[in-house]
Parts: C-alpha cells; structure tokens; sequence
C-alpha cells in the first residue's frame, strides 16, 4: 500500500458566538483545513489541521513530492521525513506531521479493520469524559444571543450546558478581564455548580504576583487545576514554588525536550497532550508513558477542533491508562461539522470512542463544500485581534483588560 495523492481543503465553521480569550477571539467561527490521504488502493485517511487557510494547503500541496509513493504505516520515517529534528529549525512543520499521521492512522485502521485505539495499544474505556469549556462570548453578530459577559450569563450558560450535555467539569478561559473580576466570576460557577469539578486558564497573562493572589483564593474549590497562570516555564516554576493548586500547561510543556526539563526541575504538575501541537497521537501517548513514570498528571488539550481531530483526541483518551483529568474540548460551542452524520454528541458528559475502522469519521461533501465556501467567501479572521478593540495589543504580564460593562455587538459576517 503506498500513498497516492495528498489534498487539502480549508473551512470556516460557524460558532454559536465569537470567543474571548487573552489574545483576542475566535470571532464566530473556526477556520480548519482539511487533509485528505489517498493510497493506490482506494482508501482515504483524513487530517486536519489549525486556520492556516491557503498557507496550510500550499504546504500540504508542498509535501506531496515527499509522500507519494510512500507506506503510510512507516510513522516513524515519516517522522524524520517531515519534521526532523534539525530541519525543523528553519521549517517548523510539527503541526503538519499531525495532520498527516492522523490520516497515515486512519488509512490503517481501515486497511486492517480496526479502530486507530486498538492500533495504539487497545483502548481502556469506551467513553471519553470533557469539561464544559466555558468562555467570555461576545454576542453573536446576526441575532445578539449567546453574550457571556457578567457572572449571573456565565453561570447560566455553564447550567445550560451541563443540563444539555452532562458535563460536571467546567473550565472557565480568563485573562479578558481584569484578574478581581474573573476571580468573581470563577467564584460564582463554583457556588452555582456544587460537587462539579473546575479549572482555570488565563492563558498566561498575569504576573506571578497575580497568580497567587488569585491561586491562594481558589484553594477551598474544587479545583482541577489552574492552566497557565503565568508565561513561561521558568515563570510557572516560581508560581508553582508559591502555590499550593496544581498547575497545568498547553504552552510550555509541548515538545520532550521541554517535558525532560519539566521532570529534571518540576514546574508543572499537569500536562495538556495536544494530538496537534505534540505532532500526532503517537506522540502523545509517549509523552504519557513518560509522565505515568514520573507520576505527573495528563489530560488532552483542544486547540479548536472539528470532528476529525475531536476523533484523534478520542483515540488518544480512551488508550492513556493515566488520563485522569476530563479532556478539553471547543467542540461545543460550534454549530455543525463536516462530518458525516453532523456534530458527535456527549452523552452524560462523555463523547463515545469511534468503533469503526481508522479514525472512525468520514467527510459529509456536501458540508465541506459548503465551508470551503464560506472560507473563501470570509478568508481568515485574525485571532490575535479583538474585533471591538482595533489596535489593542494586550502585554505580558497584562494590564490592557477589558472593560465588562462594554455591551457592545461586533459586527462579524460568519
Ligand atoms: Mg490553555
């Protein structure tokens, strides 16, 4: 079986409402490219990768003259094929390897029948667990629902989705507002959530003194974790020295390298394996095995996903015998998918693990040409922007927060 062809298809897929977050928003949509791996005997393995758009099917198209002719089961050649070590110093293509091993996995889960968990070491459970990933939302454009700004709209939309979904975990995405007042707000899910489990992620824009004070308020919670409180791996270290809550990364343990300088001089207690940043899911259950030796916590990351990653970050769940915490996941918030059947739907909280062949998800055509459209039609959107403040650039440590009594609709076509 040898590789035949590579493509790539980039997508918009709208989102109930725009997401805040310490860098800017998701404004009201996710921008995913699509990658479709064909062999000469007819099969097809699906990837997928972050909003890169026309930059990221160039790439795909790019690799083609590097895959073609190529056996999808070498994952390890094609490792150093596509994202070796020293190369990758002028050509960082980690994210792309993903999108390909994930579609090299699928291709061989469906030439020798089984699911991708069952290649990977046979899953230990059937159902993955997630947290309601709970944001500051602007309202949506076309008909103001969706707003999540005060804390009586947070703790509603929270109860709406444990009420629809199940979930009993809650992560709260902060660093839009000043720290006092997200503190409130985190305050408040808890009191309006007894026994449900919590985390915290700022993504990294306080100052270590602003993590402990908001650190040291949270401890009688029942707190997963606090994610990224502070920027950096020698900044976490000293926010771990002067906090008893446990600390948890997507950002600076995202490679071995940084997970080996992790164990040798602990900062973080909780790694957050991304099937994308780690470059596949293979990967990532090596970075696991090396954190059930050392005994620090795992969980999986979502970076923005549509059903063909949510389906690697299922495979990955249910394999990891120390995945203790429940995954992360955008995949609520979104309002359709590209995948044959439409969204996947929680049941109690949980996600089931695909039991047909490869990755178990399959393209609905008429979908992606119709996101393909809306893609061209929108292009990308600038996540680093906030579409109420042109020109703010928020600092680290930052103080340029946002003012939540602004009731303010942007005005975003999506
Ligand atoms: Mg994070």
């Amino acid at each position: 079986m040898k590789i035949k062809d590579v493509r790539a298809t980039t997508v918009s897929v709208p989102l109930e409402a725009p997401l805040r977050h310490a860098n800017g928003c998701h404004w009201g949509r996710f921008v995913r490219t699509i990658v479709e791996v064909e062999t000469d005997n007819g099969l097809v393995g699906l990837g997928e990768t972050g909003g890169g758009g026309e930059a990221a099917e160039a790439t795909f198209r790019g690799l083609k003259s590097y895959l073609v002719g190529r056996d999808p089961a070498r994952l390890e050649e094609l490792r150093f094929l596509i994202s070796n070590p020293t190369a990758s110093l002028y050509n960082d293509r980690t994210q792309i390897l993903a999108a390909i091993e994930f579609a090299c996995l699928d291709i061989l889960g469906q030439a020798w029948r089984v699911p991708v968990a069952e290649i990977l070491g046979g899953r230990l459970r059937d159902q993955v667990p997630f947290a309601s990933y709970l944001f500051f939302r602007y309202p949506n454009s076309a008909d103001g629902t969706g707003e999540v700004r005060t804390e009586e709209q947070l703790v509603a939309h929270a109860r709406d989705l444990k009420r629809r979904y199940g979930f009993s975990t809650h992560k709260l995405k902060g660093g839009v507002f000043a720290p006092a007042y997200e503190l409130a707000c985190y305050r408040a899910l808890a009191a309006a959530l007894p026994g449900d489990r919590l985390r915290f992620d700022p993504n990294a824009v306080w100052s270590t003194e602003q993590a402990m004070e908001f650190g040291r308020a949270i401890e009688n919670l029942n707190n997963d974790y606090l994610e990224d409180p502070v920027f950096g791996l020698n900044g976490m270290r000293r926010a771990h020295q002067k906090l008893r809550v446990p600390l948890a990364t997507n950002t600076v343990v995202v490679n071995f390298e940084q997970l080996a300088a992790n164990i040798l001089d602990p900062a973080i207690d909780v790694v957050l394996l991304d099937t994308t940043f780690w470059g596949g899911i293979r990967p990532c259950v090596k970075a696991a095995a090396i954190c059930e030796t050392f005994q620090f916590g795992v969980s999986v990351h979502s970076s923005g996903e549509l059903g063909i990653q949510l389906a690697t970050m299922l495979h990955l769940g249910a394999i990891i015998p120390n995945f203790t915490f429940a995954a992360d996941a955008h995949y609520h918030h979104l309002v359709d998918d590209i995948i044959l059947g439409g969204k996947m739907r929680y049941e109690g909280g949980s996600i089931a693990v695909p039991d047909s062949p490869g990755l178990g998800v399959m393209l609905d055509r008429d979908k992606v040409a119709k996101y393909a459209e809306a893609y061209k039609r929108l292009g990308p959107y600038a996540y680093d922007q906030d579409p109420l403040r042109p020109g703010w650039t928020p600092t680290i440590p930052n103080s340029r927060w946002a003012d939540p009594e602004d009731e303010r609709i942007p005005k975003i076509s999506f």
